[in-house]
């Protein structure tokens, strides 16, 4: 029978991610997903490379590390990605007003060039208008806006995993792990329904399923599962894309154009704790609809489709402002006894790659492997990526501190912007810069 140095469970991003990074340092691998690759939770994303813009409200950190490491994401699958302008247009009406929106964006400017994104802008009502025709105007005071990286996250996935392969991986599809191989306390292989697989090491990258997959194991991770819907238009109802604060306050959704449709989502519900057995009910797709309706204009009056997905959020809080969006991995030989497994849980499609570094990094140091990670010098196609610039990484220390304890990581994050807010009003530079929609999209035309 063959035996490989490591399998990787769940062949979303995470574990295409994880699949490349081990083969690139010469691990014999296998990767096995159940279903189409890509095709759970990574597929029913918004399809952002983004920074977690609102994260700057209660987890700094988690904005910076994504940031920095959406960057090496846009150096090596840079061809699968458009840069996506977004305006989010502020009405008088709104939680929060311009000067504080603007704010925000201030400080996300920092995190921006970390992934090539530009300076923000601010727009009046009638440059907003300008560029989005359709916007409602009763009420209109102003906008910013800022850009993300628009991806085809199948696509992603797909690169990462023939960049894995032209790297020595196995990829099986169709074969779902149905149980662990347990040796006397240690993780041997996983059983499929093709037979068992025997490997040094076992790597549970199974997302909304991480939990399930380490109950295996008889371990426990903790896993708050909230599901988000978006609705799916067969057609570009808006040229770039947009953050509407919903119309039930205090949340925003986003509308996403791409090539041949628009996503208008996501919500945030609890998903219960069976990712398999989430769909989007008639409530999600009343409050989208409605949000969508009532700033659009020309919106068709159906959607042609919904897609749902549970995000895997590490925690057990109630208030989502107390979880945090960061990944960990789990060493379940230090923590549950059981050696020959780690799971790498949480964090976003947005930082995949470091999160495929760090279960990595662990993985090697469990085989006695020395490799250091090549996964950010080399395209997914296999070129150079050449010039790697330099950003400072979060400060581990203050990560781990903030890890269990959310008050102080929400304390920290609004100290940043308390600051930014005096700094805003000091500097006064509310840069109405463009007035039209031909200026504002030349500036993100790179
Ligand atoms: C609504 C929504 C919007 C989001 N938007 C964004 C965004 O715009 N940008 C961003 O960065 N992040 C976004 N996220 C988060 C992001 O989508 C996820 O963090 C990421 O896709 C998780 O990838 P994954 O590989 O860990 O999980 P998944 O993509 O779910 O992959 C796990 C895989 O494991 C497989 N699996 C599970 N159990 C088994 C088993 N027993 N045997 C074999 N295979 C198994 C599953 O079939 C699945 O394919 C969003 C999430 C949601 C829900």
């Amino acid at each position: 029978m063959e035996k490989y140095d490591v399998v990787i469970v769940g062949g979303g991003v995470t574990g295409a991610g994880t699949a490349r990074d081990c083969a690139m340092r010469g691990f014999k691998t296998l990767l096995v997903e159940r279903g189409r690759p890509g095709g759970a939770t990574t597929a029913a994303s918004t399809h952002l490379i983004h920074g977690g813009l609102r994260y700057l409200l209660y987890d700094r950190l988690t904005t910076h590390m994504t940031c920095w490491d959406s960057g090496h994401i846009v150096r090596i699958a840079g061809d699968l990605l458009t840069r996506l302008p977004i305006l989010w247009p502020v009405y008088d009406w709104h939680s929060h007003g311009l000067e504080t929106v603007e704010t925000l964006l201030e400080s996300y400017d920092y995190f921006q060039r970390m992934k090539s994104g530009k300076a923000h802008l601010r727009v009046s009502a009638r440059a907003a208008l300008d560029l989005v025709p359709g916007l409602k105007p009763e009420g209109l005071v102003g906008g910013v806006l800022f850009d993300e990286w628009w991806v085809d996250p199948l696509k992603l996935v797909d690169k990462n995993l023939d960049s894995a392969r032209r790297h020595g991986a196995r990829v099986e599809t169709g074969a779902a792990v149905e149980r662990l191989v347990l040796e006397g306390g240690a993780v041997r292989g996983i059983l499929t329904r093709g037979g068992e697989i025997k490997a040094d090491l076992v790597i549970n990258a199974a997302g909304p399923w991480v939990g399930r997959v380490a109950a295996m194991a008889g371990a426990e991770i903790p896993l708050r599962l909230r599901k988000g819907t978006h609705l799916v238009y067969n057609r570009r109802v808006v040229p770039v894309g947009l953050l509407l604060e919903a119309v039930e306050k205090g949340r925003y959704i986003f509308a996403v154009p791409f090539d041949d449709g628009t996503l208008v989502g996501p919500t945030d519900v609890d998903a219960g704790d069976d990712p398999s057995k989430i769909e989007t009910s008639s409530d999600e797709v009343e409050s989208l609809s409605k949000t969508a309706r009532f700033y659009l204009s020309g919106l068709p009056e159906r959607h042609d489709s919904t897609i749902v997905g549970a995000r895997p959020i590490l925690g057990r809080g109630k208030d989502e402002r107390l979880l945090s969006r960061q990944y960990e991995v789990f060493d379940h030989e230090s923590r549950d006894g059981v050696s020959g497994f780690l799971t790498i849980g949480g964090g976003k499609m947005s930082d995949f790659r470091a999160m495929a570094e760090a279960v990595t990094d662990a993985a090697g140091v469990k085989l006695g492997r020395t490799a250091s990670c090549r996964a950010s010098a080399e395209t997914l196609d296999g070129r150079p990526v050449g010039n790697i610039p330099e950003f400072p990484k979060p400060v581990a220390v203050l990560k781990r501190i903030f890890r269990t304890r959310p008050r102080l990581r929400q304390m920290h994050a609004l100290a940043y912007l308390a600051a930014g807010y005096l700094r805003h009003w000091r500097i006064k530079k509310h840069r109405e810069v463009m007035d039209s929609a031909s200026n504002i999209l030349s500036y993100y035309r790179d």
